[in-house]
């Protein structure tokens, strides 16, 4: 494969409070809400999408919000931390933002070099906001909580907790174009080779006697990679499937196509074209503010509107 992946696309991850998730992504960490529409695989439940002012790919933070899901356990074969990118002075903003809201979050020993603050979000889920030296610009959302200085700048990274990395790092270097670029103890960075890509780091945690964890509420659903175009997605794919990985056919989400594998490790991979984006049916300046169905779900609309929650935007402070 001569192509090299540039970065995350999204990552998905499983709540269980949709207003509870709003208010905690877009109201505290003052993301986005770029998309309101349903899971397509369960119409009676939500997908909401957060990100930037326009939902960039490598900026775009997923959620599966099912009321009354039982709370995962972390373990291996599972991604065990989400980061951010912050800029070096926003740690303390970021301290002080999270205590005012009564989130515990303790800034951890710094990592190859970079500060950063670790948390939970309602339903269990870490997160982790790392402070850059290269901050990726983004598109800033005007009506966020977050003032700019401090606002969220795309991915930083995941951690995958991985019983074994070999197999994985292998996926990522010879097929994705990454690069081994650090080490520490049992944490291997792999990076790949755009440097300006957002999210373009991952790193492997390397847990031998690691339990295996269960994905549910507060866990990781999958991560996704970023393909070019359709045409590049079916190149991966051909690759993929010649690798011998079982991957599903091309899946239309609307928004981008995906084509999802399950890597060595056990985390559950997609690669998502970036087009078409948010803004396919919905003006920028409204994104998020009504539900959103793909063509094929419309004559449901108003017994899919009658079963999922109402939910309620964050309020500017
Ligand atoms: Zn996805």
């Amino acid at each position: 494969m001569d192509k090299k992946i540039s970065g995350l696309h999204h990552v998905t991850a499983i709540a269980t409070d949709p207003q509870r998730n709003l208010d905690f992504y877009a109201g505290l960490l003052g993301l986005r809400f770029v998309k309101r529409t349903v899971n397509f695989d369960d119409p009676g439940s939500y997908h909401f999408y957060f990100g930037d002012a326009r939902g960039t790919p490598g900026t775009i933070l997923t959620f599966f919000p099912w009321p009354g899901a039982r709370r995962g356990s972390r373990g291996t074969g599972q991604i065990e931390a989400t980061a951010f990118a912050i800029a070096p002075s926003s740690i303390n903003y970021w301290l002080e933002r999270l205590r005012k809201q009564n989130v515990p979050a303790e800034k951890t020993s710094a990592r190859f070099g970079e500060e950063a603050i670790r948390f939970a979000d309602p339903d269990g889920l870490l997160v982790e906001l790392i402070a850059s030296n290269s901050v990726p610009s983004v598109e800033h959302w005007s009506d966020s909580p977050v003032p700019l200085e401090h606002s969220l700048r795309g991915f930083h990274s995941v951690s995958a907790a991985l019983e074994g990395y070999e197999r994985t790092a292998s996926l990522l270097t010879d097929s994705f174009g990454y690069r081994l670029i650090d080490q520490s103890g049992h944490r291997f960075r792999f990076a790949s080779q755009n440097d300006a890509a957002k999210g373009r780091i991952i790193d492997l945690l390397c847990l031998p006697d690691g339990h295996a964890g269960r994905v549910a509420a507060g866990s990781v659903h999958h991560i996704a990679f970023r393909a070019r175009d359709q045409n590049e997605q079916l190149e991966w794919r051909e690759h993929l499937v010649g690798l011998g990985y079982n991957v599903t056919p091309v899946i239309d989400r609307t928004y981008f196509h995906s084509i999802y594998f399950r890597e060595p490790g056990g985390v559950l991979f997609e690669i998502a074209t970036d087009p078409p984006g948010f803004t396919l049916d919905e003006q920028m300046e409204e994104l998020g503010n009504s539900l959103r169905l793909p063509p094929w779900m419309e004559s449901a609309r108003s017994q899919i509107e009658r079963i999922l929650p109402p939910i309620k935007l964050p309020g500017k402070e």
